[in-house]
């Protein structure tokens, strides 16, 4: 079965400002990188929708979605929630980034495809149910996780998050909840502050939030490492029915907002070591969705990687 792509490039006009490093330029060299490695022509291309305000609320407070709405299109130029530039094209990327999210769960879900590679942005993992922040507006992994299990009648979702930064928000709205299993490597101490080893948890959902705090300068044995010798062992027991990957490429060596020395190697394998879980538990379903990553260079590079593991 195939792998598909949603890139849509409503993705690329949400403007943060001059110098921003989630920069629009980011979107065009993932989609330039991907094309000059003739993956474009191997991989399916998806067309995204919108996601509706009905969607969204399935990860987040009405208040915010309204408040957040309102302030973009009123022409603020940061959420009054939290560190997020936005510009007038901001909510309409943001719909559509989460619609790409829903589009590629549709399409795996249905079996209209094996897995599936989401270039989007904003990002959305440090977007908690009330609060945009950490350059994100919407959480598009938290949404693609409950549209699995509200839609299409998933179960169990595991998430994936190797950005260098921990994904605090889709650990907030996932933390009471046993479906979803969140596991995080990330640098520590480092933005957003949360993620610490002791997290993991709370009511029916203690035991599936799995944090990985790692010291700058780790790389291929403490990330790779972590997830082969701790992830591997606790999905034989929760058996994942879909896996999702909030794919960050900060943690890339090099990158300007992160230390970790990943190359891309590492995430060739990362990648396999995801596709393996699923591939043991959850039919073969993995669905990726583009997080950070800041070196232009880099993201390319790596997104290139990624992208032909995921084929
Ligand atoms: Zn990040």
């Amino acid at each position: 079965m195939n792998t598909v792509l949603v890139a849509d490039p409503l993705c690329e006009t949400h403007n943060p400002g001059p110098g921003h490093p989630e920069q629009p330029q980011r979107f065009r060299a993932v989609m330039d990188a991907l094309e000059a490695a003739g993956l474009t022509a191997k991989l399916t291309r998806l067309e995204p929708r919108d996601a509706t305000l009905d969607d969204l609320a399935l990860v987040h407070t009405r208040s915010y979605l309204a408040l957040a709405q309102r302030e973009i299109h009123a022409g603020t130029d940061q959420l009054s929630t939290g560190d997020t530039q936005v510009d007038i094209h901001s909510w309409a990327a943001a719909q559509r980034a989460a619609g790409s999210a829903l589009a590629a769960i549709d399409a795996v879900c249905t079996g209209h495809a094996q897995r599936a590679f989401c270039v989007v942005r904003p990002p959305g993992h440090h977007a908690s149910a009330d609060r945009g922040m950490g350059f994100c507006i919407v959480n598009n992994i938290a949404l693609a996780a409950r549209h699995a299990q509200q839609r299409h009648g998933i179960g169990k979702v595991l998430i994936v998050d190797w950005d260098v930064h921990h994904g605090n928000g889709t650990q907030d709205i996932f933390y009471p909840d046993g479906s979803v299993f969140f596991c995080s490597t990330h640098q520590s101490p480092w933005y957003p502050g949360t993620g610490m080893k002791d997290e993991t948890g709370t009511g029916a959902g203690l035991g599936t939030t799995m944090n990985f705090p790692l010291p700058a300068g780790s790389g291929r044995a403490e990330v790779l490492g972590a997830l082969e010798t701790k992830l591997l062992a606790a999905m034989e027991k929760f058996r994942p029915e879909l896996v999702l990957i909030s794919a960050g490429f900060d943690s890339r060596h090099r990158d300007p907002l992160g230390q970790f020395t990943l190359t891309d190697e590492d995430f060739t394998d990362l990648t396999k070591l995801v596709r393996k879980i699923a591939d043991d538990h959850a039919e073969g379903r993995v669905v990726s969705l583009l997080e950070g990553g800041y070196s232009l260079r880099g993201l390319a590079a790596a997104t290139t990687a990624h992208a032909t593991a995921l084929l």
